[in-house]
């Protein structure tokens, strides 16, 4: 499929693709998403989970979101690359992890949220809007 979001994990065993625009696009700064990624943010998009093919099968780990519900992280079992996002308050929608695309190029991000606790090594573009938590605030 040539859709302009697919993608996989390292090692190939999970693929995706989705025939739709994100509905979301964003970088989320927030420690929870440092630690998973080991990095300094995890750039999200947004999509119906029904626009959204995957073969393969992702394992989730749960963890309490800021807002109270769960968030659930899905990642490939046998590489481990995160791939997924699912939100007890946001049901139907899955978040893909843009640097598993394909062509990360198709990523655009609208806003930095989360930032007030970013790394202090994190650099962001300064033509994003920043956010201090939630993007839905
Ligand atoms: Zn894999
Ligand atoms: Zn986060």
């Amino acid at each position: 499929m040539n859709s302009k979001y697919a993608g996989q994990c390292l090692c190939g065993e999970i693929h995706y693709s989705a025939d739709v625009e994100p509905l979301f696009a964003g970088n989320c700064h927030c420690k929870d998403c440092q630690r998973s990624s080991g990095s300094a943010y995890i750039p999200a998009m947004l999509f119906p989970e029904k626009n959204v093919f995957v073969s393969g099968e992702a394992k989730y780990f749960e963890s309490m979101a800021d807002s109270g519900g769960t968030h659930k992280r899905g990642f490939c079992p046998n590489c481990g690359a995160q791939l997924f996002a699912k939100f007890s308050n946001l049901p139907g929608m899955l978040g893909i992890k843009a640097g598993t695309l394909n062509d990360a190029s198709h990523y655009v991000p609208k806003l930095d949220f989360y930032v007030a606790g970013a790394a202090t090594w994190d650099f962001m573009d300064p033509q994003l809007p920043k956010k201090q938590g939630s993007p839905q605030g």
